[in-house]
């Protein structure tokens, strides 16, 4: 690693805040200062007394009412994160064959869980080059559709489209970056599951699951049947639990209050439909900035395929991206690095719902400048 140049981005052009990072994301003050208040009534108390049981409660009815779901709907909740959910569901909501959608890091792992699990038939796997994202098609003997709402890796989201066709097949939708802060229509989905630390802006470790009747159903169905299931990665006894505002086992008490304070702040924004905005502004700000560039394009080349949460930008051959990064961590701009695994000499923007649009548009001007001293 070369030594990072000495470049001072002016004080005038730098975002208030410089977190930019796609996961853990930016966390608000107010949610520092709920866990702050929670100090002496949430935090060191029994999980199984009310005052983290109705915090449970409360985080359960305000995401059913962010998301508009539909009578019927289940908030289950249980620890771990949206890794072990992708175990939590080989086990528990694939009845035998999944179609996988992968286009990206991190839709091509649950698709490998499935393929490893032995109780589960081979998976059906449809798969393009990172930066765009392929459609489910109907298939028989298929149970369970996997798809993809915000491909972290990558910068791609994909509009949330039940297969014509698909039967009694679940759809189940890895919503980790994207819940919170890009629309779907519950009526298109069965499974919509993600962690706190994105656009709700807490810590992880936790994954919560929008489950339709038809899941809950389907979770009732492998419950009662004879396959074998660790009981930390039991669906139907986190199902059981959380309808009464419990967890299997002790959660992160500070990481609920985070995130109930992250869903006040939506509700009160806006909601769903709010927050979405927020992204999509910051997303216009960002890729408009990169198209007027001679030396920065979208990587993502569909507009319809751009993510308004995760935004990765290419960077001219020319310019090395890590040293762009390297000079903005040094002026307190954070995590702009590209996915690793992807290998291009990119930026990726973190444009969660909590990332003011004002400070977006400050990243690109420190950008601007640090092009500007670096050639
Ligand atoms: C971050 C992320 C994950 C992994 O989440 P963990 O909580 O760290 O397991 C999975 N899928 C997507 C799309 C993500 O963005």
């Amino acid at each position: 690693m070369t030594e990072t140049p000495a470049i001072t981005i002016p004080a005038d052009l730098l975002p208030a805040d410089g977190r930019f990072c796609c996961g853990p994301s930016k966390v608000r003050r107010d949610q520092i200062d709920a866990v702050v208040a929670a100090r002496k009534t949430l935090l060191g108390t029994s999980h199984r007394k009310p005052p983290v049981k109705n915090l449970v409660g409360d985080v359960r009815s305000k995401l059913s009412e962010l998301f508009s779901l539909p009578d019927g709907w289940e908030i289950v909740l249980g620890n771990g994160g949206s890794t072990i959910f992708w175990d939590v569901a080989t086990f528990g909501l694939v009845r035998d064959r999944s179609q996988h959608l992968v286009f990206g890091e991190f839709s091509s792992k649950f698709a490998d869980a499935c393929a490893a699990a032995p109780h589960l038939g081979q998976p059906s796997v449809i798969k393009v080059d990172p930066g765009s994202h392929p459609e489910p098609v109907a298939e028989d003997g298929i149970d369970l559709y996997a798809l993809t709402h915000n491909e972290t890796s990558t910068g791609v989201a994909m509009q949330l489209q039940r297969p014509a066709g698909a039967g009694d097949a679940l759809v189940a939708v890895d919503a980790t970056s994207a819940a919170g802060g890009l629309l779907w229509d519950p009526a298109q989905v069965d499974c919509y599951y993600f962690a706190p630390q994105k656009c709700f802006a807490s810590d992880g470790g936790i994954w919560l699951a929008a489950c339709s009747p038809a899941a809950i159903e389907r979770i009732n169905e492998i419950g009662s049947s004879d396959r074998w299931r660790p009981a930390s990665l039991d669906l139907q006894i986190a199902l059981d639990n959380s309808t009464k505002n419990q967890t299997y086992n002790t959660p992160a008490v500070a990481t609920l209050v985070m995130l109930d304070a992250q869903l006040n702040w939506m509700l009160a924004n806006g909601s769903l439909a709010g927050m979405a905005g927020r992204s999509a502004a910051s997303a216009s700000v960002l890729y408009s900035w990169a198209e007027a560039r001679d030396w920065a394009t979208p990587f993502v080349t569909d507009p319809a395929h751009r993510s308004n949460v995760v935004g990765t930008i290419d960077i001219d051959d020319s310019i090395d991206a890590n040293e762009i990064c390297a000079v903005l961590r040094a002026n307190g701009i954070l995590d702009t690095d590209a996915y690793r695994k992807l290998g291009r000499n990119q930026l990726r923007v973190g444009m969660f719902p909590a990332i003011d649009t004002a400070d977006v548009e400050a990243l690109t001007k420190s950008v601007d400048h640090v092009v500007e001293q670096l050639s």
